[in-house]
């Protein structure tokens, strides 16, 4: 596999990566990473970036201007999303050909060439894997890009996800020359309204006596304590310090009164609930949509039921 996407990659002279909607590290980490990647070791190509650019994540990476004219006889590779309907920048699907390279569970097969790794902790993984299998050059940049992915989502190394590989293959990023404690402070440090938030989300979390934990963050909270709906990234984690939450969900309420329901889970899977409600995800961290504070409720009910039948 590792062979023909690089076989691909080779065959063509304009390469556009895309990622998924509502960008985190790893999204960001494996588009980039990959662009920096392809640019160092095949420079005589154009190799861009599209999307939108994350204000949060503007210090690790920013979009480029891509024209429709650039699609024409191009390469597109998407990163990191798991169903189209999730990639950021719908024409995606105006080039040549397309390759799909991801670690969420493959519930939608799309590309001409899909590679996808359920195993792989973070797509930036991946991509550091491809780079070191194919005997690719990597430099401080790319490898800054890479880690800062596989940081991301592994919630540094926190999560199951994180495997014998993913530290083999960090410890090879860690060998090139960049600013490692300045990342990791960058990715440990949050503004004081969102420190203010936190302690918010620990004042009203709901537990039930299953582990099944809940908070809704309204538009007029949101509005109150001035944080956007990207900012809720920071807070998603909080609810799983707490020893006895098993699984919960951040219902965060968007300006046309649906809810971003951000769902986490310690043990049993919650993807399949995420699926239930307009989203999906990874088994244990997957995101929904509700239309409907009856929906709330509904999506509250089914995690109980998981941290129920985890207590069993
Ligand atoms: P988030 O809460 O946005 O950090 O999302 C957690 C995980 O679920 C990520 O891997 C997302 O890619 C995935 N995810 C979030 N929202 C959706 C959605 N609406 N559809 C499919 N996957 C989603």
């Amino acid at each position: 596999m590792l062979e023909t996407i690089l076989d691909k990659i080779k065959e063509y002279q304009t390469i556009i990566i895309h990622r998924h909607m509502r960008p985190d590290p790893d999204a960001l980490g494996s588009q980039v990473g990959l662009q920096r990647l392809l640019q160092k070791n095949f420079p005589e190509k154009a190799i861009k970036v599209t999307g939108y650019t994350e204000p949060n994540l503007a210090w690790l990476a920013q979009m480029e201007t891509v024209a429709d004219e650039d699609y024409q006889g191009a390469l597109v590779i998407v990163t990191d999303t798991a169903n189209q309907a999730r990639i950021d920048d719908k024409r995606y699907d105006q080039g040549e050909a397309l390759i799909k390279i991801d670690h969420h569970p493959n519930d939608e097969v799309y590309g001409d060439i899909s590679w996808v790794d359920t195993s792989a902790s973070s797509c930036s993984e991946m991509i550091a894997h491809f780079a070191l299998e194919m005997g690719l050059d990597l430099d401080s940049d790319i490898a800054y890009l890479l880690y800062a992915g596989i940081v991301g989502d592994t919630g540094r190394f926190l999560y199951p996800a994180t495997t014998a590989k993913t530290f083999d293959i960090v410890a090879k990023l860690r060998q090139y020359d960049f600013d490692f404690a300045g990342l990791s402070r960058q990715m440990d440090s949050v503004d004081y309204t969102i420190a203010k938030l936190i302690g918010y989300v620990y004042d009203h979390l709901e537990v039930d006596g299953n582990g099944a934990a809940r908070v809704i963050l309204s538009q007029s909270l949101l509005k109150e304590y001035g944080i956007t709906d990207a900012d809720t990234a920071f807070i998603v984690g909080v609810p799983g310090r707490v020893n006895t939450v098993k699984n919960w969900g951040v219902f965060v309420e968007q300006p046309d009164g649906s809810y971003r329901v951000r769902l986490r889970s310690k043990f049993l899977p919650i993807n399949e609930i995420a699926k239930r409600h307009h989203g999906g995800g990874h088994p244990l961290a997957s995101g929904a949509n509700s239309y409907s504070l009856e929906e709330n409720e509904q999506i509250y009910q089914e995690l109980q039921q998981v941290a129920a039948d985890a207590s069993k």
